[in-house]
C-alpha cells in the first residue's frame, strides 16, 4: 500500500515568524486531532496553504518555511494575496457557504471569483498529482476544494479518492441556483467515495447529481463510466477523551489552582447559588443564529419574568472572516442587541448577559463547559456543531442540559438533547423554563446514553471508517474492473467459440442492442443494427434469439422480415424463420382487471408515468417522469403491487424505469432453458441489461458466456458499459 495524502485549505499547523526563524505549531482543531491516525509517519503528508500569502511571507524564507513543515509532514500549496481573496473570501465563503447554509441571499455570483476558485483548486490538484503515485491513498477536506477529485483523477485515474464535505449539502431546489453547478458535482464525482455529516446531506446530494447529471443512481452507488462512487454518511466525532480528560482535572483543582477565569464564575455563582448559567458558543457567523437566540432569551425573559435575576446567558463569540461585510454587519447587529437587551434588563446586581467577542484558550473553554448548566445552541443551519458534543463530553457527573437546534447535523445523533427550531420563540422559551426546573435524574439519564455514543464514535473512530471504506470502495471498483470486458476476455470466448459446434445466442432488445427513448416507439432498430444481426443470423451452427419484454406486434414489425428467431414478452410468444408468433407459455390473466385500476391511479398521480398493456403483462413506465419522484412511486408502487399479488400467480419485474406486471411462470430464464433443451448445444451466450435478464444469466448453466450491460449489480460473469460496447462485442458472432 502507498501513502497517504491529505489535503485541506489550511494545514494542521500554524506558522511563526521570529527573526526570519520560522516554528510550525500543530493546531489543536478537531479534524487535525481526528486524523492523527491516518496522519503519522513518513508515509503521510497533508498538503495545504500555510496561512501566508506569497507577499507576506520574506524574501528568501520559503525554504525555511518547507523544511519546518517537512518536520510535521506537511507540504504546503503558496497563494497569492488576490488568489486568497477570490478563492478563500469570494466564492467559498461568498458563495458556497451561504448557499449550502441556506443563505441564499447572501450568495454571490461572481464570474471573476469563480474563475479564480477553479485555478487555486488546479493548484491544490498539482500540488497532489506531483507527489502522488497510482497506488497512494487522497483523502480531500472541504467545501474549499470541490473540483480538486476530479482534477486529480484526471491526471491518476487509478488512485483511491475520497472527498468529505463538513458543511451541509443543500437540497436541490437550492443547489440548482448555482450557475456553476454541473461543473461543482463533477469535481467532487472524481472521487471514489463521497463522504457528508448525515443522511440528509447525502440524500440531497444524490439528487442533485440524478437531476442535474442524468446519471444513474442506485441507492447510495452512482455510475459514471465504469466506475461506481460510493456516497455514505459518516457523523464526525470528537476527541471525547480530550474533553472529558480535561474536564476531570480541571475539576479535581485546588480553588487556588483555578485560572482567572474560572475565579470570576465562581464569584458570580457564590453570589447566587441558585441561578443558572446557560452557554452559547459559535464563531461569530450568520449561521450560527446569535442574533435569534438573543432575541428569543429576551422573548423567555418577558415571558417568564419570574427568571429574572435567576439566570445568566455567556455568549462566546468567536471573531471569523470579519473582510466579509455580512460578517462586520452581524457583529454591529448582535453588539447592538446584548447592549439593548443588558440595557433593558439589568439591575444593580444583575447583567443578565455576559458577552464575549474572542477567542479564548483551551482551559477556558473547559471552564465554560464545567460551570454551565445549560448549554444554549441554536445554529439557523450548522453541518454538525461541535461544541454540542464538547460540553457533553466535559459534564463528567453527567449533569447539565444541551439545548440544540435541529437544523444542526448533531441532532441527528443527539436525540436525547432537548431540540427545537430556532426559528420557533415560544417552544425555546418553553424549553429554557424545561432545562432550568429539569431534575438532576433526568439530566443524568439524558447525558449517559449521549457520552456513551460520544465515546465510542469519536473523531479516530470516524476518519478509520472513512479510510476504510474508502478502501474497500476501491477494491470493489477493481473487481469490477476484472469483470470488464477485455480483450483476453474476448480471445478465451472467441476459442471457446470456434471450437463449438453448435452455438445459441440470446440477445436483450432494449437497452442492449438500442440506447432507450423517451417513447419506447422510437428505439427502432437502424441499419447498423440491421447489418449485425444478419450476419449473426446467417452464421452456420448458429442459432440467435432476441429475447425481449416487448410485445409481439412490434417485433413483428421490426423483425419479422429478417427471420429472426424471437421471444416476446419475457417468454410468453415465440416466433422462429419468420413464422407468425405462437405461444410458447400458457398463461392466465385473469388478475389484470384487478391490477390495471391501480396503475390507472399511478398514472394520474404521476406525470409523465403511462402503462403499457401486452397481451400478458402490464407495463408501467415512468421513465419520463421528474426522477426522484418517479422512483419514490415506483418503490410505492412495487409495495402496493407485492401485497396485492400475495399468491404465486403473478410476480412484479423491477425493470429499467419500467414496473412489470406478470403471470409467475413466465421469465426468460425459464424460456431461454427451454430453448437451450431442444438441441445440443455446446457454446451458450447471453446478454441483457436490466433485472428481467437476471433470470437468463441464474437459469442457463454454468458454462454459459453471461454479459451484462451496465456496472450494476448482476449474476452475469461479465459486462460492458454500454450499447455501443455491446455492438463492438458481439462482432466476435460475425468474423
Ligand atoms: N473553539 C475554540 N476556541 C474558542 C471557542 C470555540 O477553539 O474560543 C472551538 C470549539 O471547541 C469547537 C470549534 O471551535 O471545537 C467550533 O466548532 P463547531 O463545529 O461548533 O463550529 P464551526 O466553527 O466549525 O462552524
Amino acid at each position: 500500500m502507498g501513502k497517504t495524502i491529505i489535503i485541506s485549505n489550511r494545514l494542521p499547523v500554524q506558522l511563526q515568524i521570529h527573526n526570519n526563524d520560522i516554528t510550525a505549531i500543530p493546531s489543536v482543531g478537531g479534524l487535525a486531532t481526528g486524523m492523527k491516525s491516518v496522519h503519522s509517519g513518513s508515509d503521510s503528508l497533508w498538503i495545504g496553504w500555510s496561512g501566508l500569502t506569497d507577499e507576506e511571507i520574506p524574501e528568501g524564507i520559503a525554504p525555511k518555511i518547507d523544511a519546518a513543515l517537512a518536520e510535521h509532514n506537511c507540504s504546503k500549496v503558496n497563494l497569492t494575496a488576490y488568489e486568497e481573496e477570490g478563492f478563500y473570501y469570494g466564492f467559498s465563503n461568498r458563495t458556497i457557504w451561504p448557499l449550502f447554509h441556506y443563505f441564499l441571499e447572501y450568495s454571490e455570483f461572481e464570474l471573476e471569483n469563480w474563475n479564480t476558485y477553479k485555478a487555486v483548486n488546479q493548484k491544490f490538484a498539482d500540488a497532489i498529482i506531483e507527489k502522488a503515485n497510482e497506488n497512494d491513498t487522497i483523502w480531500v477536506h472541504d467545501y474549499q476544494l470541490m473540483l480538486v477529485p476530479q482534477m486529480v483523477k484526471d491526471k491518476l485515474p487509478n488512485i483511491a479518492i475520497g472527498f468529505f464535505l463538513h458543511i451541509p449539502f443543500p437540497s436541490y431546489e437550492i443547489f440548482r441556483t448555482l450557475p456553476w453547478r454541473e461543473e461543482m458535482l463533477r469535481g467532487v464525482l472524481g472521487a471514489d467515495l463521497i463522504g457528508f455529516h448525515t443522511y440528509d446531506y447525502e440524500r440531497h446530494f444524490l439528487s442533485s447529481v440524478r437531476r442535474l447529471l442524468s446519471l444513474e443512481v442506485s441507492f447510495n452507488d452512482i455510475h459514471i463510466d465504469h466506475r461506481v462512487i460510493k456516497v455514505d454518511s459518516f457523523p464526525m466525532g470528537i476527541d471525547y477523551n480530550k474533553f472529558h480528560e480535561a474536564a476531570k482535572k480541571h475539576n479535581a483543582l485546588a480553588i487556588s489552582d483555578r485560572t482567572d477565569f474560572q475565579k470570576r464564575i465562581d464569584e458570580h455563582k457564590k453570589s447566587d447559588p441558585d441561578s443558572k448559567l446557560i452557554l452559547s458558543i459559535d464563531r461569530l457567523d450568520y449561521t450560527k443564529g446569535i442574533a435569534k437566540r438573543l432575541n428569543a432569551f429576551e422573548y423567555f425573559l418577558n415571558k417568564f419574568p419570574e427568571y429574572k435575576e435567576k439566570v445568566r446567558l455567556i455568549i462566546l463569540a468567536v471573531p471569523s472572516r470579519s473582510n466579509v461585510p455580512q460578517y462586520q454587519l452581524l457583529k454591529k447587529e448582535i453588539d447592538e442587541l446584548v447592549g439593548r437587551i443588558n440595557g433593558e434588563f439589568s439591575t444593580i446586581n444583575w447583567t443578565p448577559i455576559w458577552y464575549f467577542y474572542r477567542s479564548l484558550p483551551f482551559k477556558n473553554l473547559i471552564d465554560l463547559y464545567t460551570s454551565s448548566d445549560i448549554a444554549w445552541l441554536t445554529p439557523l443551519r450548522d453541518g454538525m456543531n461541535l461544541v454540542a458534543k464538547e460540553y457533553v463530553a466535559t459534564r463528567t457527573d453527567k449533569t447539565g442540559v444541551l439545548i440544540l437546534s435541529e437544523m444542526a447535523g448533531s441532532a441527528y445523533e443527539m436525540n436525547e438533547a432537548l431540540l427545537i427550531n430556532p426559528n420557533n420563540f415560544e417552544e425555546q422559551a418553553e424549553t429554557l423554563k424545561k432545562a432550568i426546573n429539569m431534575p438532576l435524574k433526568e439530566q443524568k439519564a439524558r447525558n449517559m446514553f449521549l457520552q456513551n455514543r460520544l465515546s465510542r464514535y469519536n473523531v479516530e473512530v470516524w476518519a478509520q471508517e472513512f479510510m476504510q471504506a474508502l478502501h474497500s470502495q476501491v477494491e470493489n471498483n477493481q473487481e469490477v474492473v476484472s469483470r470488464k470486458i477485455n480483450d483476453d476476455i474476448i480471445k478465451e470466448i472467441t476459442k471457446n467459440l470456434d471450437k463449438a459446434k453448435k452455438r445459441l445466442i440470446f440477445l436483450d432488445y432494449d437497452g442492449t442492442l438500442a440506447d432507450f427513448k423517451n417513447d419506447p416507439q422510437k428505439a427502432s432498430p437502424d441499419e447498423e443494427l440491421y447489418d449485425l444481426l444478419d450476419k449473426i443470423h446467417h452464421q452456420k451452427d448458429t442459432i440467435l434469439f432476441l429475447i425481449s419484454g416487448r410485445d409481439k406486434q412490434t417485433f413483428s414489425k421490426w423483425f419479422l422480415h429478417k427471420k429472426y428467431n424471437m421471444i416476446t414478452e419475457h417468454g410468453v410468444w415465440i416466433s422462429r424463420n419468420g413464422e407468425e408468433f405462437s405461444l410458447l407459455e400458457k398463461v392466465k390473466n385473469d388478475w389484470m382487471e384487478k391490477i390495471l385500476p391501480v396503475l390507472e391511479s399511478f398514472v394520474d398521480r404521476t406525470p409523465g408515468s403511462f402503462i403499457e398493456k401486452k397481451n400478458y403483462s402490464l407495463a408501467w413506465h415512468y421513465r419520463n417522469t421528474d426522477p426522484d419522484f418517479g422512483q419514490k412511486r415506483a418503490t410505492e408502487l412495487n409495495t402496493v403491487l407485492t401485497s396485492l399479488t400475495s399468491n404465486d400467480s403473478i410476480s412484479v419485474l423491477d425493470g429499467n424505469k419500467v414496473m412489470e406486471v406478470k403471470s409467475s411462470n413466465v421469465n426468460k430464464g425459464r424460456a431461454s432453458v427451454r430453448m437451450l433443451g431442444e438441441d445440443n448445444y455446446d457454446f451458450v451466450f447471453a446478454i441483457g441489461d436490466d433485472w428481467t435478464d437476471e433470470y437468463m444469466f441464474q437459469e442457463l448453466p454454468e458454462t454459459t458466456v453471461t454479459v451484462k450491460v451496465g456496472i450494476q449489480k448482476t449474476s452475469a460473469k461479465y459486462f460492458v458499459e454500454n450499447t455501443k460496447k455491446v455492438r463492438e462485442l458481439l462482432k466476435i458472432f460475425t468474423d
